[in-house]
């Protein structure tokens, strides 16, 4: 059997290298939005994973599990290129529904957001104010229901590559506060 050559390098996924990420308990996180509108659904925390739930023949809601809502939008590092996607809880995507409806576009505001405690799970306060940016730099806002459909697809052992036939995106499900590759984040 031949080789498959392909003398050019395959183009990058589409996603690839974008982060979801939640609040750290310990630094705030801020950010320019790259989303146009706050995206949402409820979902699952199931074996150490968030899954979508899928409404009425959801197979988490008839095992007795509560759904609970998450809002998801793009951002921007204030201090670089990179592109993030951040989980909110209800109550933290509230500010940012409110700037939606007052504004119509989130695109180009300036997202602050912190916990109220160190705690890892305590309440996430947001703010979303206008800001002075050139919406020209920004870059696309990432198709939120593609990437999410695409996370949430990958195998539930997290990872991508081995033993995967599909290798997605370099998404990973969780942050953790510590890691050296964290987006930047004021102190
Ligand atoms: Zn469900």
């Amino acid at each position: 059997m031949d080789p498959a050559w392909n003398d050019r390098p395959p183009p990058p996924t589409e996603f690839a290298g974008i982060r979801l990420i939640r609040v750290s308990p310990t630094r705030d996180l801020v950010g320019i939005i790259t989303s146009h509108k706050l995206t949402g659904c409820p979902t699952h925390y199931v074996h150490r994973r968030t899954q979508p739930c899928t409404g009425a023949n959801c197979v988490h809601c008839l095992d007795g599990l509560q759904p609970r809502w998450h809002g998801y939008l793009s951002i921007r590092s204030p201090y670089s290129e990179t592109q993030y996607v951040v989980e909110l809880t209800s109550l933290a995507a509230g500010p940012v529904a409110d700037y939606q409806d007052r504004h119509g576009d989130l695109r180009g505001a300036r997202l602050h957001a912190k916990r109220s405690s160190p705690k890892p799970n305590s309440p996430v306060q947001t703010e979303v104010l206008p800001h002075d940016t050139d919406l020209r730099t920004l870059p696309n806002e990432v198709n939120m229901r593609k990437y999410l459909t695409m996370l949430w697809s990958v195998p539930s052992d997290g990872q991508n590559g081995q033993g995967n036939p599909h290798p997605g995106p370099n998404i990973r499900d969780t942050i953790h506060p510590s890691t050296p590759d964290d987006p930047p984040q004021t102190s």
